[in-house]
């Protein structure tokens, strides 16, 4: 049987995170316990025919952290690496996430252990609908609400809520998010972890005394967060002067084209094929002397060993815990500001919170809205964390877990404990 329960830095990152918060709040440490606990978590290993003919038997799982401010709500994340302690870490993330700018959700995120650029659409239609299937038992609208990540995308969401829909006997759209328009999706949702970024980037940009216009970025990671971050940078007036993926990158001082990068991409190509830029590893990406870095790859890339050379005078965490508590640590004392995941990649929830509700209500928002609202929770979120870091003289990063941990303490702490 597939190991899933292996020790995972993630996971250490968000205890060493949530612990800190818990102590700095003077939390109960029965209340702590609580909510330093997963509620509930199901895995599943199951059949998928393959094209073919033979059966490969994959495992997958849902973890549900807390559920305390409302129906849980996180990713589905498809990786050859992911484990169960892994989407354990996740889902605390989605907790604090949704309760830093004020959603009415618990936080959940599952996964299965493939790697799905091995599997054909078919495969993957087949892997989709039998998960589904399998972690029906606790998905719903009012349950449990999933939405992309790594590996997954609108399509796979679509199959989603196809199955639990063929399941009811009516359709079911507000039981995912992150769907194709044409079921439900909202506008402006593949963007919207990418607008949410750019929204905090500026702004911390402007509060370390740096202007946007002009300023340099660089971005790792040209998935769906990575690429939609360096357009809306760009067409923010910010010179984005490199980007990367998992075989490598490109730079150039002038700046790079990310219009013309995201086409070289969809067309199949390789950001090295790029003409016109330096080729750079990962590695030389973030150490670049630049105004803001954006980390949108994977976990725990700026660590104790690498964040001593890192050059740049901002960071907004697009992946989570992009930073370990080390990397924290050195980076603070070189007086780099960081926007924690927590509160820099919400956008996608934001705008997934909206799409829920559009689902339940059958009444949708133009684009224009739904960018005018992400943004107005945005400046609204970062002010309240930024406002709170001064005060209290603690980190962004510090600032969103108290604010965090304390709403979702206090809506524990009021439910009281059943029976
Ligand atoms: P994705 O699969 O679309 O893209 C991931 C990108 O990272 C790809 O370009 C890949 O080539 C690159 N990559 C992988 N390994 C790398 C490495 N070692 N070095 C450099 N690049 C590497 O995934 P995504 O949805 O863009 O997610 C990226 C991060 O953002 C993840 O940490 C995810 O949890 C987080 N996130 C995603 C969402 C969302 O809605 N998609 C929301 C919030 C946070």
């Amino acid at each position: 049987m597939t190991e899933v329960v292996q020790g995972s830095a993630t996971l250490a990152i968000a205890q060493h995170n949530f612990d800190r918060a818990a102590k700095q709040l003077k939390l109960d440490p029965s209340l702590a316990a609580v909510l330093r606990e997963i509620k509930r978590e199901l895995i599943v290993h199951f059949p998928v025919e393959m094209d073919d003919g033979s059966f490969q038997v994959y495992t997958g799982f849902r973890v549900q952290h807390n559920i305390a401010l409302g129906p849980a709500k996180g990713g589905l994340r498809y990786h050859p690496d992911m484990t169960l302690a892994d989407a354990r870490a996740l889902a605390m993330f989605m907790t604090w996430k949704a309760a830093v700018v004020g959603l009415p959700f618990g936080g959940a995120k599952g996964g299965v252990i493939v790697d799905p650029k091995a599997l054909s659409a078919t495969e993957r239609e087949r892997l989709t609908r039998r998960l589904t299937t399998e972690l029906s038992l606790i998905l719903g609208p009012d349950r449990d609400i999933p939405a992309p990540d790594i590996g997954t995308g609108p399509q796979e969401m679509a199959w989603i809520m196809d199955t639990l829909s063929m399941h009811a006997g009516y359709s079911v759209p507000a039981s995912v998010t992150g769907k194709p328009e044409v079921i439900g999706g909202s506008y402006g949702r593949t963007a919207a972890v990418g607008r949410g970024i750019t929204t905090v980037a500026v702004q911390a940009l402007r509060d370390s005394g740096i202007d946007p216009a002009g300023a340099t970025a660089a971005i790792q990671g040209f998935g769906q967060v990575g690429s939609s971050t360096a357009q809306l940078l760009a067409a923010a007036g910010i010179r984005v002067v490199a980007v990367s993926d998992s075989r490598g990158g490109v730079y150039s001082g002038a700046g790079v084209d990310v219009d013309a990068l995201t086409a070289l991409k969809e067309e199949g190509g390789a950001l090295g094929d790029y003409g016109g830029a330096e080729t750079v590893t990962n590695d030389e990406l973030l150490m670049l002397s630049v105004d803001l870095l954006v980390p949108c790859a994977l976990e725990a890339q700026i660590t104790g060993v690498n964040a001593a050379r890192v050059n740049a005078r901002v960071i907004a965490e697009g992946a989570n815990a992009a930073i370990d508590p080390e990397g924290d640590d050195i980076l603070a004392d070189r007086d780099v500001l960081i926007v924690p995941d927590i509160l820099a990649n919400t956008g996608g929830v934001v705008v997934s919170y909206f799409e829920w509700v559009h689902d339940l209500q059958a009444f949708f928002w133009a684009t224009g809205e739904v960018n005018a609202r992400l943004r107005e929770v945005m400046v609204r979120s970062y002010d309240a964390v930024r406002a709170r870091s001064q005060s209290e003289r603690i980190s962004l990063r510090e600032s969103a877990y108290q604010i965090a941990v304390a709403k979702v303490a206090a809506a524990t702490e009021v439910r009281g404990i059943y029976p």
